[in-house]
C-alpha cells in the first residue's frame, strides 16, 4: 500500500493541534482595553486612536500616523495625498489584493500593471520603467506575503523619474529590507491592520508619512473632524469642516485600544512566527520542487509577520504534478495547503470593460490618451504564477515536533509524486483567488 494518505496510509500530521494556527493572541489586556472605549461610549472619539497613531508612528520611525478604518481607507487617502487625479497613472503589481489600486478610480486615475519577479513575488524593479508615460505619477509598491520589495532600484527609479513611491505594507508590518523597517523607503505607506492580517486590530489601516503636506491631504480627503487641529496648507485650509474626499475615514476606537496593546507584544511575537517559519523552510531545504518563498536567513531584511505564507513550486521537478493534485495531497496527510496565489488583476473584467461611473467608456481608460488596458498574454509571469505557488501552514508558534509534522507531509508528498502523477487532473484555468480571507 502507498504511504501517501490520498492512497490510505497513515496521515503525517496527528490531527488536534490547531493553536498552532491561532491568531491574533488576545489577552486580558486587549480585552480590558476594549471594554474602557465601549463602557465610555467613546467608539467615534479620537483620544485612543490619536495616542496609537503616536506609537505607531514612534515605532515606524516616522513623523506622522494617520489612523483609518480600513486599509483601503488609508490607501485611498495615501493616494489622495500624492495629488494622483484625472488622467494621472501609477504603476502596480498585477499580483496583489485589488485595495493596493482600485481605488485611483475614484481618483479619476488608473493603473498600469507591471510583471512581478517569480522569487520575490513582488514587482520587478527592471519591468516597471518601460511602463512610466508622461502620466505616470506614482509607484505602488507591495510587500507581497511578507516579502520585502526590491526598494534600491525601485527608489532609483522613482527618483529619476520624478515619481512618488507609495508602500502597500499590508502584508508585512515591521518587515525590514536590508536592515530598515519597511514603509519608510516610499514617500508614504499605507496598510490595513485587519484580523486577517498579521498586525491584527480589527477591521483597520494606518498610513504613515514623514511629509507634512501628504499628511494634511490624507487628513483633509476623509478627517473632517481633524481638519481644524491639523490642516495649516493655505490650498487646504478654506475647505475647514468638511472633507475634501466626501468620505469618513475615521479608526473605531474599539480597533485603535486593541492596536495599543498588541503593537506592544507584535515584534516579540512575530520573531517567534519567522523562528517557527524559517524552521518549517529549512527541514524542507533538500526537497524537489519546493522552493521557500523567503529571504536568505543570513541577511538583514526580514518576512515581518509571514502573512499568508505560501511556497513557490516547481512542477519541472516532480514529473509535472500540477499544483492542485500536489496541494490535494497535501491536505489529505493533515496539513493545510492550497493552490495559487492572488489572480492577476489585469484579467479580470472590472480592469478592462466596467463602466463603473458612466463616462460611456470603460473606467480603466475614462480619462487615458491612450488605451493601456493589458489583455492576457502581456504580463506571462503573473499569469502563470498560480500554477507554481502554494499556500502553506502560518505558524504562529516555534514548537518544532508539530511543525516536524506538517513539514513532513509536504515532504512525503514530494518524494512520492511519481504515485500522484496517473490520476493528475491538472489546474483548472485561473488558479488561485481575488481574495483569501476566511471570516469567522
Ligand atoms: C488587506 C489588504 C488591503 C486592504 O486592507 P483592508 O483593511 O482589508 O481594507 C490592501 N492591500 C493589500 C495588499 C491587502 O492585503
Amino acid at each position: 500500500m502507498s504511504s501517501l494518505a490520498l492512497y490510505g496510509g497513515q496521515p503525517a500530521v496527528s490531527p488536534a493541534n490547531e493553536d498552532i494556527f491561532h491568531w491574533p493572541i488576545v489577552t486580558e489586556e486587549d480585552e480590558t482595553a476594549v471594554l474602557d472605549v465601549l463602557r465610555r461610549g467613546a467608539m467615534s472619539g479620537t483620544d485612543i486612536t490619536l495616542q496609537f497613531e503616536k506609537e505607531f508612528a514612534a515605532w515606524q520611525g516616522m513623523t506622522y500616523a494617520l489612523g483609518h478604518n480600513t486599509g483601503t481607507a488609508a490607501l485611498h487617502a495615501a493616494m489622495f495625498g500624492c495629488e494622483i487625479g484625472v488622467g494621472d497613472e501609477i504603476i502596480a503589481p498585477s499580483i496583489t489584493y485589488w485595495a493596493s489600486v482600485l481605488q485611483v478610480f475614484s481618483l479619476g486615475a488608473t493603473v498600469v500593471f507591471a510583471e512581478i519577479d517569480p522569487n520575490t513575488l513582488c514587482i520587478d524593479p527592471s519591468q516597471i520603467e518601460q511602463h512610466i508615460s508622461p502620466r505616470t505619477k506614482a509607484i505602488m509598491v507591495v510587500h507581497y506575503m511578507g516579502h520585502p520589495a526590491d526598494m534600491d532600484p525601485i527608489m532609483a527609479i522613482a527618483r529619476r523619474h520624478n515619481l512618488k513611491v507609495i508602500e502597500d505594507v499590508s502584508h508585512a508590518q515591521g518587515g525590514r529590507y536590508k536592515g530598515r523597517m519597511l514603509g519608510t523607503f516610499g514617500d508614504v505607506a499605507a496598510m490595513s491592520l485587519m484580523s486577517g492580517k498579521s498586525l491584527a486590530i480589527g477591521e483597520a489601516g494606518i498610513l504613515v508619512t514623514n511629509d507634512r503636506k501628504i499628511y494634511e491631504r490624507a487628513v483633509a480627503f476623509g478627517h473632517y473632524e481633524r481638519y481644524n487641529d491639523t490642516v495649516q496648507d493655505p490650498d487646504l485650509s478654506a475647505y475647514r469642516g468638511l472633507p475634501l474626499g466626501g468620505y469618513k475615514y475615521r479608526m473605531h476606537q474599539m480597533s485603535s485600544a486593541v492596536g495599543r496593546v498588541q503593537l506592544k507584544h507584535y515584534d516579540q511575537r512575530t520573531a517567534e512566527i519567522r523562528k517557527a517559519m524559517n524552521y518549517f523552510w529549512d527541514l524542507l531545504a533538500d526537497v524537489p520542487g519546493l522552493q521557500a518563498h523567503r529571504v536568505p536567513t543570513q541577511s538583514d531584511s526580514d518576512m515581518a509577520g509571514w502573512y499568508a505564507p505560501h511556497g513557490l513550486y516547481h512542477p519541472e521537478a516532480l514529473g509535472g504534478l500540477s499544483v492542485t493534485r500536489f496541494a490535494e495531497a497535501v491536505r489529505a496527510e493533515g496539513s493545510q495547503c492550497s493552490p495559487g496565489i492572488n489572480k492577476p488583476l489585469h484579467t479580470h473584467e472590472l480592469l478592462n470593460t466596467a463602466d463603473v461611473y458612466g463616462h460611456d467608456r470603460p473606467t480603466r481608460i475614462a480619462f487615458s490618451d491612450r488605451d493601456l488596458r493589458q489583455p492576457v498574454g502581456t504580463l506571462p509571469i503573473s499569469e502563470e504564477i498560480g500554477h507554481r505557488t502554494y499556500s502553506i501552514p502560518w505558524f504562529k508558534h516555534y514548537r518544532p515536533e508539530i511543525i516536524q509534522q506538517h513539514a513532513n507531509a509536504f515532504r512525503k508528498v514530494a518524494e512520492n509524486y511519481q504515485e500522484l502523477l496517473a490520476d493528475d487532473p491538472g489546474d483548472p484555468p485561473g488558479l488561485g483567488g481575488w481574495h483569501f480571507y476566511q471570516q469567522r
